[in-house]
């Protein structure tokens, strides 16, 4: 095992005890208190404003401010606002679109940045649509400038985002289900192991509700020797509605000073810990006292790890 590793088993040791409900520090009953760090910062990096899922029979999509309202419960410093790049199935995506400029929208307060960027995604079933393709659900951080294309597989839509800059990953890990996936169905990541092999992908998501499938199949991808980053989000309003942030993700940024692109770049690097339980727990971990989750140990020579 290289220290490389050791890292990799430490951050997702941290993850899987999270998912059991392991509490380090707990701020159940303290509201006004957040669990981490002052130099972590919790958001949720996958929320939908649009029509469709559970808010299917509405009339309107979400306003910035109602949003920034949906982030105070779990005490959210950062959602990211996913416009539907792709087949369209989350209405109105040609509302949503323009609001991808790169800059976080205006209405945005001290400590909630609210932040447009999007999701592409054609299903091979489970939709209506005439254009299907196989591969999964990308989630697209850090755009300067949204679009609405199709394509018959996932690796022109990394390279058009990776073009602006932005940070790319799959979404839905825990629709995989254990083993060789053998049918196809509207979200499971399919193309993931090929995409993140050839380091198109900088991190793997799991939302809704999580899964058990979903960190196995994250450890496999982990110990194929890759390292992509670790997020976690609501898909809101396709987790029945459940509050903004009932999964969330946790990115250190060690300056302290808050932007969206340190969050993402704080995804992209590792930097994460994510709870399936809101803001209310977070497993603080350090080695040597000073390394962090997503950071590496350089020893000399061999030693005991
Ligand atoms: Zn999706
Ligand atoms: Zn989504």
């Amino acid at each position: 095992m290289t220290v490389t590793e050791v890292g990799r088993c430490l951050l997702l040791s941290l993850v899987v005890l999270m998912s059991f409900g392991f509490d380090c520090v707990n701020a159940r009953d303290q509201s006004s208190h957040a669990p981490e760090p002052s130099d972590w910062f919790a958001g949720d990096a996958h929320v939908h404003r649009g029509i469709g899922c559970s808010r299917s029979d509405e009339k309107e999509m979400l306003s910035p401010q109602a949003l920034l309202e949906m982030m105070k419960p779990n005490n959210l410093a950062v959602v990211a606002v996913l416009a539907d790049a792709g087949n369209g199935e989350m209405k109105y995506a040609e509302k949503d679109i323009p609001l991808i400029t790169g800059k976080d929208n205006p209405e945005s307060k001290p400590g909630r940045i609210l932040h447009w960027d999007a999701e592409w995604h054609f299903d091979p079933s489970g939709v209506t649509f005439e254009q299907k393709m196989i591969g999964g659900h990308v989630i697209i951080l850090g755009l300067q400038h949204g679009d609405s294309f199709f394509s018959e597989y996932t690796y022109p839509v990394l390279k058009w985002a990776r073009d602006q800059g932005a940070t790319v990953g799959f979404a839905h890990l825990q629709y995989l289900p254990e083993g060789i996936p053998k049918v196809l169905d509207c979200c499971a990541p399919l193309e993931i192991p090929v995409e993140t092999a050839l380091g198109n992908v900088s991190f793997l998501m799991e939302d809704v509700h999580g899964s058990e499938t979903a960190i196995q199949a994250y450890y496999r991808i982990l110990n194929c020797g890759f390292r992509p980053g670790l997020a976690a989000g609501t898909d809101y309003s396709c987790n029945f509605l459940e509050p903004l942030g009932t999964l969330l993700t946790y990115v250190h940024v060690p300056d302290r000073k808050l932007t969206y692109e340190k969050w993402v770049k704080g995804i992209a690097g590792g930097r994460t810990v994510v709870s399936r339980d809101g803001h209310n727990e977070f497993l603080d971990l350090k080695v040597n006292k000073t390394i962090s989750p997503g950071e590496e140990i350089h020893l000399s020579g061999k030693g005991g790890t």
